[in-house]
């Protein structure tokens, strides 16, 4: 299929510098964790976002020094000339597909700790580390200001001879340069202190000195914040004459300025609390200030508005993260007129909390992400059917559907029924509560797929018993049956449940509140989940009417949504609509009118006077199915079953992207033996200099 000439406004190329991008999909800089341990998986990653039509692809972190070393998140390295052969690899991997290959040079200030070399910190001031170490950085004299600007030089050297095309000097996140440019930050009284033209100086002279050293055949890109850094009720200010007046001493200095805002969470904010094309108010002014071209994020995923914020001269590259996490080959998809088949991002930031937790980057959407090389996973191939067997897929929530459609893809011929009328599972009710709505992606693409293959037949509105199953001949049956919210007090906390709850008809789950089955009056919600689910509940009571205490057993609410950086927003949200926040405490019994709560420090008893009580603890998987199934050997072995298995949520209750991949996991390792070796391919370390 033609791509539709609209969008042909995408396809253009850019000049930047010396360099020209085929098309206007730009992969900003975004972390992977995968880190200098894990150059192959890096490449193999970055290399399939080339093959999958981006113009440009770029590192995360990368250090130019060990003064700046982020461990334990891993950063890419660019420490010395050992370093150029590793960088390499990912670099011919852009190239293999015609796409320009751009490195985040990074130096951390005093945002990094430096617990790996030990070496202090360096900034502008003294200052205590982000993470938060009881660690501070020494003050940069003029001779580190030296050092600092030469380590950007060496190491621009060195990625122009890993063939890099595009260098960055990464200016904005308070990072090493922030302090020197923030009139708030800085109070130095040397030539890098005082007016704007000074603060400036060292970023100046940062870019000229990299353009001196690579700017023949590199460009020079300079990250940037658009706002002042001002918050006021929890929002980002789109004040900016500080940014402007800085900007504008170095507008045209730059071959491309990547411009974002001040604050991470907002951002790349999840979808729950930011939208699409959310920067645009803040951004607009740069084009204004500077002849040169300008990108910016967006969580873009549609190409209507790619070429709305192209034409109406917001940006001229329309910058993605997690857009091209979620689908690598979203820019191919829309050249060849197929953007129904766009995995669109959902804004859920397991992305960002798998590089939180120090862990290779990870996607709910595109269960192939951080496979490519240990895997040779490809998100849009997948091997052809070994044999003719036919497969039984009961319940299609995200494992379900993954494995339906992924099986499908393979050529097999599948059915797959589901109890309820619409499919999706989970992330269908889910997506009807509160800031949720755009996980119903999950389920979306997934039936747009689905319909398209005549070989996978779908029965919604079809509840499987057992016997049903037994009838049906197929020789493979997968149970992907979910699960359901607990009752009790079993948890992250106790491990046995515990807390007296005599009044059973006044305790309520999620499960309740998602069939609209509410409790009314004063409620309380006991989270010991410490996810989203807790916060989204107490928003639809409060919608309900009722008033809420969010008891939790830990130091703070939704603790952790910090890992997917919406716990500040949420917390601002429920404080906002009046819930009441009760922490550290754990439920010892309710009895229909009251709650007694036990302080988990001092066990110190409190009572609070509720009318229901909302338990978020933890999931039971739905297998009674399969139970009822394997304990029946000669009449499956009868019915010619071959092999029953659990998948999803139905085995082991978890988030929504571990379901995605278990159905992934399954389609594709379906016809392979069991085996009892590591399956996946691992980055060898030599001993030995
Ligand atoms: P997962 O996250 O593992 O995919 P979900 O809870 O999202 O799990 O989805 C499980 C789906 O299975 C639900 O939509 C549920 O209605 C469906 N289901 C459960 N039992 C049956 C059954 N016996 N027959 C058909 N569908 C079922
Ligand atoms: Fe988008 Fe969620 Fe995937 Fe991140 S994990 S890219 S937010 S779908």
């Amino acid at each position: 299929m033609a791509r539709d000439p609209y969008f042909d406004i995408l396809f253009e190329p850019v000049k930047i510098g010396p360099v020209t991008t085929k098309n206007r999909f730009y992969q900003v800089p975004h972390s992977c964790s995968m880190g200098a341990a894990m150059p192959n998986t890096t490449a193999a990653m970055r290399g399939m976002k080339a093959e999958g039509g981006w113009g440009v692809v770029n590192t995360g972190l990368c250090s130019i020094h060990p003064t700046s070393d982020d461990l334990p998140y891993p950063y890419t390295r660019n420490w010395d000339e050992d370093d150029i052969k590793v960088n390499a690899l990912m670099a011919d991997k852009v190239h293999e597909h015609g796409a320009l290959a751009g490195m985040e040079l990074w130096h951390g200030g005093h945002q990094v700790s430096n617990l790996y070399s030990r070496e202090n910190p360096l900034a502008a001031y003294s200052r205590t580390s982000a993470t938060p170490d009881p660690i501070q950085s020494a003050i940069m004299d003029k001779s580190d200001i030296k050092r600092v600007r030469q380590w950007y030089v060496d190491a621009a050297i060195r990625a122009k001879t890993s063939g890099f095309d595009i260098i960055y000097v990464y200016a904005t996140h308070n990072y090493v340069f922030v302090p020197f440019l923030s009139s708030k930050q800085n109070n130095r009284s040397d030539e890098y202190g005082g007016s704007t033209k000074n603060r400036v100086r060292l970023l100046r002279e940062t870019i000229e000195e990299t353009k001196n050293a690579v700017g023949d055949r590199c460009a020079v890109a300079v990250r940037f914040c658009a706002d002042d850094g001002i918050i006021v009720d929890g929002k980002v200010q789109v004040e900016a004459e500080e940014q402007k007046e800085m900007m504008g001493l170095i507008a045209d200095l730059p071959d491309l300025w990547d411009i974002g805002i001040s604050s991470w969470s907002h951002e790349m904010g999840s979808s729950r609390f930011v939208k699409e094309a959310a920067l645009e108010d803040y951004i607009s002014y740069v084009k204004s200030i500077t002849s040169k071209p300008v990108v910016s994020v967006g969580r873009f995923t549609s190409p209507n508005t790619m070429v709305s914020q192209v034409k109406r001269g917001i940006m001229d590259l329309i910058g993605a993260a997690r857009p091209s996490i979620a689908d690598p080959f979203l820019p191919k998809k829309i050249e060849e007129g197929r953007e129904e088949d766009i995995r669109e991002c959902i804004g859920c930031n397991m992305c960002f909390a798998h590089n939180w937790r120090c862990v290779p980057l990870s996607c709910t959407q595109n269960p192939t992400m951080g496979e490519e090389w240990r895997r040779n996973w490809h998100p849009e191939k997948i091997d052809p059917k070994k044999s003719d067997d036919t497969i039984l897929i009961v319940g299609a929530g995200p494992a379900g559907m993954e494995a339906a459609m992924s099986l499908g893809k393979r050529g097999y011929h599948v059915l797959l029924s589901e109890t309820e009328r619409e499919l999706g599972g989970r992330v269908i009710k889910e997506s009807k509560l509160p800031t949720l709505s755009e996980w119903n992606r999950v389920a979306e693409y997934r039936s747009t797929q689905l319909k398209k293959l005549t070989n996978v037949e779908t029965y919604p509105g079809s509840h499987l018993k057992a016997e049903d199953i037994l009838e049906f001949n197929f020789p493979h049956v997968v149970l992907a049956t979910g699960a359901f919210w607990r009752y009790d007090d079993f948890g992250f906390w106790n491990a046995q449940p515990t807390a007296k709850l005599t009044a059973k008809d006044k305790v309520f789950t999620p499960d309740d509140i998602i069939k609209g089955n509410m409790p009314t009056g004063r409620v309380m919600i006991f989270d010991d989940d410490h996810y989203y689910m807790g916060s989204v509940m107490a928003e639809k009571l409060i919608e309900n009417g009722c008033q809420v205490d969010f008891v939790t057993t830990l130091n703070s609410s939704a603790s952790w949504s910090e890992c997917t950086a919406e716990h500040d927003m949420t917390q601002a949200r429920l404080m906002k609509l009046g819930v009441n926040f009760i922490m550290a405490k754990t439920l010892k019994a309710f009895d229909g009118s009251k709650a007694i709560l036990d302080c988990n420090y001092t066990g110190q008893k409190q009572e609070i006077a509720v009318d229901a009580l909302l338990m978020v603890t933890c999931r039971i998987p739905n297998d009674a199915l399969y139970h009822e199934l394997v304990s029946q050997p000669e009449a499956l072995s009868k019915a010619g079953i071959k092999s029953l298995v659990r998948i999803g949520d139905c085995l082991a209750p978890s988030t929504i992207a571990r379901a995605v991949y278990a159905g992934h996991k399954f389609a594709r390792e379906f016809d392979e033996p069991i085996s009892g070796e590591v399956t996946f391919k691992r980055e060898k370390q030599f001993l030995g200099i």
